[in-house]
């Protein structure tokens, strides 16, 4: 099928061939049909990556009247950074229709700009939930005009608390207005919305292409550089019985890792294109038959392994295109069998991980590299029971039993055992006797090169306070608790928080745990994966006027210890003059956006420079920054 037989306008269909589309994707061809009828309720049930954003963003650039600049068309959407780039998509789409003008408003950000631009013309309004409701009461957005309204992400709105504001905007909108309704999964408060506000809804459900199997484990870890081959050794020294598979990115690393480990004394072999074809067939034979244990492999070479039971896929460098991670990973955890992706990342690469989370809709865990103790005594375990494991062949060791029991005559039972353990055991002792901790933090890698922070007084004072944040970095619970230094004076209730929380750190709301907001401060929880995202992206940022400070608190036991009340124990750090300081305004989030569009916004960096005439090739699936 192609997109000039679904009845878009030729306008659309020449900014669908400015972009590159050639064919409309499965959700494309159900949806755009039913979507250009005049009464076009439609239920979605499809997640990113599908192509939903141009299902339903076509028809609607298409059904838009061009001679009217009234709003006629909302796209409402949980964040801020969802709401941008469905904007851009929108702006793309509607590249040849001149008056279509679409403005994209969200919360956090200086209002009164927002409003001058509706102002100026806003045939289509994409927004936040929050925002929206907030202009609409000042009367910036006027509503009886829209014939369309989107509900992009329904499923997430409703987990962030938006379901209140999604109702008003709905109840408020013409009886005549279609309903496009769009959610990764089907609760029954998104079927309510269904029911209440739909009229023999079409149903399409598309299952999404970026789904991870959710039988693998994403670990990542962070290490200096220098580290990262001494890393590697750890990850595989932890997992004795490991059959794993290490991706490097070029053939030379490739090599070069694959020798050293074999110099080291691991059974690990390289796989890569340099090879002739019989080596490769014989390597992979080995592996095959579990006679390596180690694969050292570029993602080329291992394109099209098959070999299951694959305990750990270890990521030496993550590769260029996110895609190939997806590849990577999934060559564990085969046939419904459980696996790990482990990922060794630099103080830089952290936006590598996020941008792997956004597009495969999956979380990591950020682990510990682990420590000397913590090594010995799991490879000691995993030699004990390979010794009881054993079996005896009495048959053929019985003729050199007496030369044998004669030499260990002298040995007590005690010693014998020490010393056959002690063959094995001592290459650990010895390479782990000098071993330091590898795990680094951005904090602490700071402190550590004596670096002064040039962000200010606030900064050094977050640094005085590095000792606590150090204890919280080798904490082994799953969540991290923070202090917020505004609360229900400065406007604030647990949804807006999440709000905040999610929209600044690019999180989803099953990240953010327990939320306790008090008359003027907070608390919350999040998951120790997002704690430098949380600590880098929601501090400093903008609530409705008021500048916001995130700080890790302290763990219960350590304030009782410490004797310090919570409330004593923030309050000085928190800085209320902050308050009264400068509005960031719109552009702290445009420039981030700009900065950071690429990899967090799926491909709004890339299509920047498409617009600008970059004759690079379009890369769907980078990580949108140089690195
Ligand atoms: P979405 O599901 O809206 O997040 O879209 C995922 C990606 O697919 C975006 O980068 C779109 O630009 C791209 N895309 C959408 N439709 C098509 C199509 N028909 N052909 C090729 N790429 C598409």
């Amino acid at each position: 099928m192609t997109f000039s037989e679904l009845g878009l306008r030729e306008e659309v269909l020449q900014s669908i061939n400015d972009l590159g589309f050639e064919a409309p994707t499965p959700i494309q061809q159900s949806a755009i049909p039913h979507l250009l009828k005049s009464d076009s309720d439609l239920v979605g049930l499809a997640q990113t990556g599908t192509g939903k954003t141009a299902a339903f963003g076509l028809p609607l650039v298409n059904n838009i009247q061009d001679q009217y600049d009234l709003t006629q068309g909302l796209v409402i959407c949980p964040t801020r950074e969802l709401c941008l780039q469905i904007s851009k998509d929108l702006e793309n789409y509607a590249k040849y229709d001149r008056k279509t003008a679409v403005v994209a408003v969200y919360g956090g950000t200086d209002i009164r700009r927002q409003i001058t631009q509706i102002k100026q013309g806003a045939t289509i309004i994409v927004a936040t939930p929050g925002r929206l409701v907030d202009l609409i009461q000042r009367r910036a957005v006027k509503l009886q005009d829209v014939r369309f309204v989107v509900l992009d992400e329904a499923d997430e709105m409703l987990n962030m608390g938006f379901k209140e504001d999604i109702d008003s905007i709905l109840d408020q909108t013409p009886d005549e207005k279609n309903v496009w309704l769009f959610s990764a999964t089907m609760p029954k408060e998104v079927a309510d919305i269904a029911k209440n506000y739909m009229t023999n809804p079409l149903e399409v459900s598309i299952g999404h292409k970026n789904q991870g199997n959710v039988n693998i484990e994403h670990i990542y870890y962070t290490v200096r550089e220098k580290d990262r081959y001494a890393a590697l050794k750890r990850l595989i020294d932890v997992n004795p019985e490991i059959f794993g598979l290490v991706f490097c990115r070029t053939r030379h690393e490739t090599q070069h890792v694959a020798e050293n480990l074999s110099k080291d004394g691991y059974n690990a072999e390289p796989l890569h294109g340099d090879l002739s074809q019989a080596q490769r067939d014989n390597v992979m034979k080995r592996f095959r038959e579990r006679t390596v244990q180690l694969l050292v492999a570029t993602d080329v070479a291992a394109r099209g392994i098959d070999v299951d039971n694959i305990t750990h896929v270890i990521n030496y460098q993550l590769p260029d295109d996110i895609e190939n991670y997806t590849h990577r990973s999934g060559r564990t955890a085969r046939a419904g069998k459980k696996g790990e992706s482990l990922v060794l990342i630099n103080l830089k690469e952290h936006y590598k991980i996020k941008a792997i989370e956004r597009q495969m809709r999956t979380n990591f865990t950020l682990g510990v590299v682990p420590s000397a103790n913590e090594i010995c005594a799991i490879q000691l375990a995993s030699l004990i029971n390979k010794v009881k494991d054993t079996e005896v062949k009495e048959k053929d060791i019985e003729e050199f039993l007496p030369k044998i029991m004669s030499d260990f005559e002298h040995l007590s039972k005690e010693e014998v055992i020490k010393k056959f353990i002690s063959v094995e055991f001592n290459r650990f002792v010895e390479y782990y006797s000098k071993a330091q901790d590898l795990n680094v933090s951005e904090s602490r890698d700071r402190r550590d090169r004596g670096e002064r922070s040039e962000r200010g007084d606030r900064d050094r004072d977050r640094e005085r306070g590095g000792e606590r944040r150090e204890r919280f970095d080798r904490d082994d619970s799953n969540r991290t608790r923070f202090f917020v230094s505004i609360g229900k004076r400065d406007g604030l209730n647990p949804g807006g928080l999440l709000r905040l929380i999610c929209d600044e750190a690019g999180l989803t709301s099953s990240s953010v745990g327990k939320i306790d907001v008090m008359p003027s401060f907070s608390f919350f929880e999040a998951d120790n994966s997002h704690t430098e995202a949380i600590l880098k992206a929601v501090n400093g940022a903008n609530y409705e006027g008021n500048r916001v400070s995130v700080e890790i608190t302290k763990k219960k036991a350590e304030r009782r210890s410490g004797g310090g009340d919570r409330d004593r124990g923030f309050s000085g750090s928190r800085d209320r003059n902050d308050r009264g300081g400068e509005r960031r305004g719109g552009s702290g989030f445009g420039d981030r956006n700009r900065d950071g569009g690429g990899f967090g916004s799926r491909n709004g960096g890339d299509r920047d420079r498409e617009r600008g005439g970059s004759s690079r090739p379009r890369s769907r699936n980078s990580y949108g920054r140089n690195n």
